[in-house]
């Protein structure tokens, strides 16, 4: 278990005030100054060195995500550095646990990693569900200028640089990098074609770099404890602490910071108190948030929990959002439930998306009664295949993955309530 000395995120639960004396006491923005005199390219290296990938689902190194960005950029057109608080996939809630009780941590980190990437600002793009969280984001940013950690000479570092916070309007596309942007420009939340990326042309056409909050956030702690020490953590590739969010049929649903590559029935027993009813009761885990494959119980028991140990399975670490789900799940209906939000969410630009997910939902209703022919199910199947890949951004895959994850691993339970349903239908048709 990850020992307490090692935790970046020290006031996660709240014990504490998210204020800045406090905060300070707690070793946020100590020497920052020091950290960023080490230079730009430097602070690259370490964050490459230290393993760390991106944290909003991707799992893209970010050091070298950062190295994307023009090392002189022109007068007229700055860099930017764009912070990713929409987090709006059901079943995460970590950015949200920063934001609210240690938001100086992420403060910091976009200053120093939007120093590392010659950014002029950052903006932090906030769910606009998330008013308490924005309020206290507001507040801390405040102080930070207040007290000249921000702003003209941020730190006394002789570095110029702002933080602006965003609120978002609800939409969970605007979680999409490109749509981020849009939407930060004042127009509808619609992903963009890429290329040309953000690092190219971003927001307001100028490079920018898109990074989850987590990412940022424990950017200053890896600089001060050295990258070694953060790639002590995890295994070869998957390195480092990481925050899960373990929600559903646990005893103890929680946030918690633990070492990357736990074993999923560690991380369960030791932070969860194990499975409601114990772990025969266990019937299968979304790994990673919902836009992920499920996995059943027999195979994730001893998975480690890092994006190379799920994508083994067929599914993969997206957010960390565990959602865990036991024997007394309706399994079909879960996934239909799903498949109502991706339908809800799209955006509608890209036809596969706007009537697949549509599609897709009608169908799993119908698989959920039963009502439904054997057959539909590879057609359904077929149909997500051709959603899958075939859209502009990300929310066709997320729309597919999970109902592919269920005929994969639930097929039999949905050929039973078709073959139920159609026995019914013939004895009522016999009594008639
Ligand atoms: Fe919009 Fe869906 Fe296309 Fe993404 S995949 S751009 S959400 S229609």
């Amino acid at each position: 278990m990850l020992a307490d000395k090692d935790r970046i995120f020290t006031n996660v639960y709240g014990f504490q005030p998210w204020n800045l004396p406090a905060a300070q006491k707690r070793g946020d923005w100590d020497k920052t100054k020091d950290l960023m005199a080490i230079g730009q390219d430097a602070i690259i290296d370490k964050i490459k060195a230290s393993g760390l990938r991106g944290r909003g689902g991707a799992g893209f190194p970010t050091g070298m995500k950062w190295s994307f960005m023009p090392k002189e950029p022109r007068p007229d057109r700055p860099n930017f550095l764009v912070i990713n608080a929409d987090e709006s996939e059901p079943g995460s809630c970590k950015d949200r646990e920063i934001i609210r009780h240690d938001p100086h941590k992420l403060i910091e980190g976009a200053l120093v990693a939007g120093f590392a990437m010659r950014a002029r600002a950052a903006y932090i793009y906030i769910r606009g569900e998330y008013i308490r969280e924005a309020e206290t984001l507001f507040a801390a940013v405040k102080e930070a200028y207040d007290a000249g950690l921000l702003g003209k000479n941020a730190c006394k570092s002789g570095y110029d640089f702002d933080v602006f916070v965003h609120r978002g309007a609800g939409a969970y596309i605007c979680g999409e990098e490109t749509a981020m942007l849009e939407s930060l420009e004042g127009k509808k939340g619609q992903p963009r074609l890429k290329p040309p990326f953000p690092a190219g042309a971003g927001l307001y056409g100028c490079p920018t770099t898109v990074n989850n909050v987590e990412s940022i956030a424990v950017v200053p702690t890896i600089l001060r404890r050295g990258p070694e020490w953060f790639a002590s953590f995890g295994n070869e590739n998957n390195k480092g602490t990481k925050l899960f969010q373990i929600s559903g049929h646990v005893n103890k649903p929680c946030v918690v910071e633990e070492a990357m590559s736990i074993p999923f029935r560690e991380l369960i027993e030791k932070h969860c108190g194990g499975i409601r009813g114990g772990w025969d009761n266990l019937l299968a885990v979304i790994p990673g948030g919902s836009s992920v494959p499920l996995v059943p119980a027999a195979q994730i028991m001893d998975c480690p929990m890092d994006f190379d140990g799920l994508r083994a399975l067929g599914s993969g670490l997206g957010t960390a959002a565990v959602i865990v789900m036991d024997k007394s799940t309706d399994v079909v209906r879960a996934i239909s439930r799903l498949s109502y939000f991706y339908k809800h969410e799209s955006c509608g630009q890209c036809t596969p998306c706007r009537e697949g997910t549509g599609w897709m939902w009608r169908v799993m209703e119908r698989l959920r009664t039963g009502d439904a022919d054997i057959s539909e199910i590879d057609t359904l199947q077929q149909v997500t295949k051709q959603v899958e890949g075939h859209t502009i951004c990300a929310l066709g895959d997320a729309a597919a993955w999970p109902i592919q994850g269920l005929i994969r691993h639930f097929r039999p339970e949905l050929e039973r309530r078709i073959n139920e349903r159609q026995a019914g239908a013939g004895m009522q048709e016999a009594a008639e």
